[in-house]
């Protein structure tokens, strides 16, 4: 059993081994460098490739190696690190089940290792909310929406779903996605917490290094990628038109302008993203360009908030993430943060590339 705690450790059993194992998590963090190091490595290793790392052969330290990573976690309390610490442990958590389902050996009765999907169901509570079906599964729609809207890609819409007495099907693969968005969720809930003194004061030189890998990433950086894909349902609209021509009002013109300079674009690439019909006013997008960077102007403007978006109207095709981010900005970071970095291809080395060269040739 505890084997299969050390794989599992957010399941709620896992939890009493580890207040059955650990009786004082301050004396196991101040004597076991084996399982402090373990945590550390858990965390770094989520932070910087999106995994935990490779589990350690005695179960007691993997098992215990999680409630110190949470407590790390905790310590250092951003929500970028929350996030990609709970990410990463869900990903490693569906790696597992994933291959534990599809282990159809003969032995798996006799491997306590393994779990199977009647388990983890039970252990979510989601037994009566999902249903076998001749081709894959239904899940109730109530259960549906939390775990599919995080998940990427239009398919995972309901508009896109066909539904059947309020059950959404879903193919078993996609079941398994919406399982290890449980997994993610009930991995986050709670973080960060309170870490008692006595505990923190072993764990400095950990956190110090967490930290130390969080500022060497900038994440503030990626904010600056240029991905249109992932942008907020309202300057999609506006870009689009923009693009088909359209004549946008003052307040809608500057909205999509602002949000592409405040993501790093500069003058020059605003333009080029604009470029792509004939109508264009290059001169007009310039002008404006500088002036809400600051350059010919005392101030640089920032995007308007989603209320401000809403009251001249721009706030179109509003999706979940809408319902949860108060800032267009907030929604980009969100998106991409959440995206995979094989996935954050920057529009600016991919169409904007001729483009550049262009300008470059004609002296621009
Ligand atoms: S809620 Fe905010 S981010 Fe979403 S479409 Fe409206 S203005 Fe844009």
């Amino acid at each position: 059993m505890q084997r299969l705690h050390a794989r599992y450790p957010f399941l709620e059993a896992a939890r009493d081994a580890v207040a059955t194992e650990a009786v004082d998590l301050a004396t196991v963090v101040e004597q076991d460098g084996a399982v402090v190091d373990r945590a550390r490595e858990r965390v770094v290793t989520a932070v910087e490739d999106g995994e935990t790392g490779e589990p350690r052969r005695e179960p007691r330290v993997e098992l215990l190696s999680y409630p110190v990573a949470r407590v790390l976690v905790s310590m250092i309390g951003e929500r970028v690190l929350v996030r990609r610490y709970a990410r990463a442990e869900a990903a490693t958590a569906y790696e597992r089940f994933a291959a534990d389902f599809d282990d159809t050996t003969e032995l798996k009765s006799v491997q306590s290792t393994d779990l199977d999907l009647e388990t983890l169901l039970t252990e979510f509570d989601l037994t009566d909310a999902v249903q076998a079906t001749a081709d894959g599964y239904r899940v109730g729609v109530g259960t549906y929406l939390p775990l599919a809207e995080d998940q990427w890609g239009d398919e995972w819409r309901l508009v896109n779903r066909s539904l059947t007495d309020g059950d959404v099907p879903v193919t078993e693969d996609e079941l398994r996605s919406l399982l290890r968005e449980a997994v993610r969720g009930r991995i986050e809930d709670g973080l960060p917490f309170d870490v008692p003194d006595v505990i923190a004061a072993s764990l400095e030189d950990e956190a110090d290094e967490v930290r130390e890998v969080l500022a060497e990433l900038d994440l503030t950086r990626e904010i600056d990628t240029v991905v249109p894909d992932l942008f907020p349902p309202c300057m999609k609209a506006l870009l689009d038109d923009i693009q088909k021509g359209e004549h946008l009002p003052h307040h809608s013109r500057f909205a999509i302008t602002a949000f592409l300079a405040n993501i790093g674009m500069s003058t020059d690439e605003i333009v080029d993203l604009y470029r792509v019909n004939s109508t264009f006013g290059e001169d007009m997008t310039r002008y404006q360009t500088d002036h809400i960077r600051g350059d010919t102007s005392p101030t640089e403007y920032s995007t308007p908030s989603c209320a401000t978006m809403q009251s001249y109207g721009d706030c179109v095709n509003k999706d979940d993430l809408c319902e949860r981010i108060p800032h267009p900005m907030a929604y980009y970071e969100e998106r991409i943060d959440d995206a995979d970095d094989d996935d954050l291809e920057d529009w600016r080395e991919g169409e904007g590339e001729g483009d550049d060269a262009e300008q470059s040739a004609s002296g621009d």
